[in-house]
């Protein structure tokens, strides 16, 4: 009896093992899996082209992996746009995204803000009704950056939009504020938790290099990848337990490792704006297992 349930426990334990590697695969038998995550990105929710519809089954699609994704991250362009709409439409996209997600999903989700999600209004600058803080009121947020951790990772979500110098339009920066925090938070990390960071816009992406028509120049702009990533790599390079950067906006994805850090930006869940693919990335999501060694797997789902 007692060798029996010796065995028994022992096969028990011996289960609990193999099964990450079975789900996992073969090589991954020494990692143990602490959380399961999607990143959601670009939703571009609005009542348009079927995209409540759409949005729906992407979040079945999520909640029908198994096993089953513990936290959703949105990276930001969470409603289709607020730029420069009138109240009432920003209104309606807000209270098509709270029903969905009552409705449809019963996963915790966080948030950063993208571009889109903010109520840019040059004439009426000032007003604390514009800028960040109707998205931020709507998705509870006090601050357009946070951190928090959860299964022994730390996680750090960026604001990445701000105000061009001229102030006419927004480019990918953390300004000085920000970058502060962020040097406050990576010295506060024990260096044994790893960390994944999510912006909105890369801090670091090669999908800006796929153009037509080049002659002999590639045109970047400060809008579509982050100004100050010298800066913030030249960070990340003292804190080598900052492991992966998730982001979106270019609705193209890719993966960039560079000094052990993986950049990935992900394809958007509207595709081209509910029109399909943009260029050859297909509407879909991130999907990121995350073990207690601070390595990860990870793959782009069609859904
Ligand atoms: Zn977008």
């Amino acid at each position: 009896m007692k060798r029996r349930s010796v065995l028994k426990s022992i096969g028990g334990i011996g289960g609990l093992l193999l099964a990450p590697s079975i789900s996992f695969g073969a090589s991954s038998h020494e990692k143990r899996p602490v959380l399961r995550i999607a990143h959601l990105t670009d939703v571009h929710l609005k009542n348009h082209l079927d995209a409540p519809a759409r949005y729906a089954r992407c979040l079945h699609h999520v909640q029908q992996q198994s096993p089953k994704a513990d936290l959703i991250l949105n990276g930001g362009d969470i409603v289709f746009d607020m730029n420069k709409e009138q109240l009432n439409t920003i209104n309606e996209q807000w209270k098509l995204t709270h029903h969905i997600l009552q409705q449809e999903c019963s996963i915790p989700v966080k948030y950063c803000l993208g571009n889109h999600d903010i109520w840019w209004d040059e004439n009426n600058k000032g007003q604390a009704i514009y800028g960040k803080q109707y998205a931020m009121d709507q998705l509870h947020l006090s601050n357009p950056y946070y951190s928090f951790s959860k299964n022994g990772w730390k996680f750090i979500l960026l604001d990445s939009v701000h105000l061009d110098i001229d102030g006419t339009w927004y480019i990918g920066k953390l300004g000085d504020a920000q970058f502060n925090w962020l040097e406050n938070e990576l010295k506060n990390t024990p260096s044994n938790v790893p960390v994944l960071i999510m912006s909105h816009i890369p801090i670091l992406t090669a999908t800006l290099m796929i153009e037509d028509d080049i002659v002999n120049k590639w045109q970047m702009l400060g809008g579509d990848m982050h100004t100050d990533t010298a800066k913030i790599i030249k960070l990340f390079y003292q804190y080598p337990n900052v492991k992966l950067c998730l982001s979106g906006h270019i609705h193209l994805r890719d993966k960039v490792v560079y000094n052990g850090v993986t950049y990935i930006c992900n394809g958007a869940v509207s595709g081209a704006w509910w029109n399909g693919n943009k260029r050859e990335t297909a509407p879909g999501y991130g999907l990121l297992d995350l073990y207690a060694d601070g390595t990860f797997d990870e793959s782009y789902v069609n859904y």
